[in-house]
């Protein structure tokens, strides 16, 4: 087989795989409904360009209607290049609008010198995304983030904030009037890298606001990327316990009712085990919440399409 075959092969693989996380993920969390308006956030980096992608692919093949609005917020940082989303997304033939709002002058302005500015910046950039997805007449908000964000977002919660806390695949908006989704919920970020090399995309650089990388975060990223390759399948088994959550089993009186129980209580998860030792085997794999709607309903017809070509 030549390379350049071998390369098409891999390439066919990765798309496939892709299209069925984020169609297992919508499913399982019923993100996308008949008659969905949704605004995808591009940001210029490589999740945000595979989220809007692996989208558009599914729109054409997916048993229901929904429309997508590509929707970036240029936030006036210095040498921000203007030109590469517009003629990227004008030549995918997307809906797209581009917002131009000074939030990197507010920040500057506000926030003291030497302090993290991404706080501020974010809640602004918040804000505004918000407004325009009602502007817009958007039912649901995309955003990228992916797996290893779910789960960093976890670990940060842990060991700075005393909460078992991640990133939810799907919530509203913290003002209540949007429904939030994270399509990506189910997809690795190395396989999101080759696919943004795959794919060319015109990727913008992520510091040009000139704020240095949340440092917390990067040591978490750090370690779980350690443990990626030292325990292959710990960063899979670890997403399929936020999946698999057991009240009963942690020490959270609001979520369990340990006060009232009972001798005798029959518990979905089983009494105290004391000292046995506990069987480690593959964990249980999430149940499907029976979707009335599959996204991915077609995937015999897609997966002949990407075997063509
Ligand atoms: S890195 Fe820069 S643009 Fe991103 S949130 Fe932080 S301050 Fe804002």
């Amino acid at each position: 087989m030549s390379e350049k075959s071998k390369a098409e092969l891999e390439a066919n693989k990765l798309m496939k795989r892709l299209r069925h996380a984020v169609g297992d993920a919508i499913n399982d969390f019923g993100m996308i409904e008949q008659g969905d308006k949704i605004m995808v956030c591009l940001s210029g980096g490589k999740d945000s360009y595979a989220m809007l992608d692996i989208l558009l692919g599914l729109q054409k093949s997916a048993p229901i209607d929904f429309d997508i609005v590509a929707v970036n917020l240029d936030q006036k940082q210095p040498g921000f290049p203007t030109h590469i989303l517009p003629e990227y997304l004008q030549a995918l033939g997307v809906d797209y609008h581009i917002i131009e709002e000074d939030t990197y002058s507010v920040v500057k302005r506000v926030v003291p010198e030497g302090k993290t500015t991404c706080g501020l910046c974010s809640r602004l950039r918040r804000g505004i995304l918000y407004r325009v997805a009602k502007e817009l007449g958007c039912s649901k908000i995309a955003l990228g983030h992916h797996r290893d964000d779910i789960l960093e977002t976890m670990f940060l919660n842990m060991f700075f904030g005393g909460k078992l806390k991640a990133m939810p695949p799907k919530l509203v908006s913290d003002n209540g009037e949007h429904i939030v989704i994270r399509p990506l919920a189910y997809v690795k970020e190395k396989d999101l890298v080759r696919f943004a090399t795959l794919r060319e995309f015109p990727i913008i650089p992520c510091n040009l606001c000139g704020s240095q990388p949340n440092l917390q975060r990067q040591v978490v990223k750090e370690m779980l990327e350690d443990w990626d390759k030292r325990f292959p399948g710990r960063i899979e088994s670890m997403f399929s316990a936020l999946q698999n959550v057991v009240p009963s089993h942690l020490a959270d009186p609001k979520l369990f009712d340990f006060v009232g129980l009972e001798r005798g209580q029959e518990l979905p998860h089983g009494g105290d085990t004391a000292f046995d030792k506990e069987d480690f085997s593959a964990p249980a794999a999430p149940a499907n919440s029976g979707k009335v709607i599959n996204i991915l309903d077609n995937r015999s017809r897609d997966t002949e399409a990407l075997s063509c070509k």
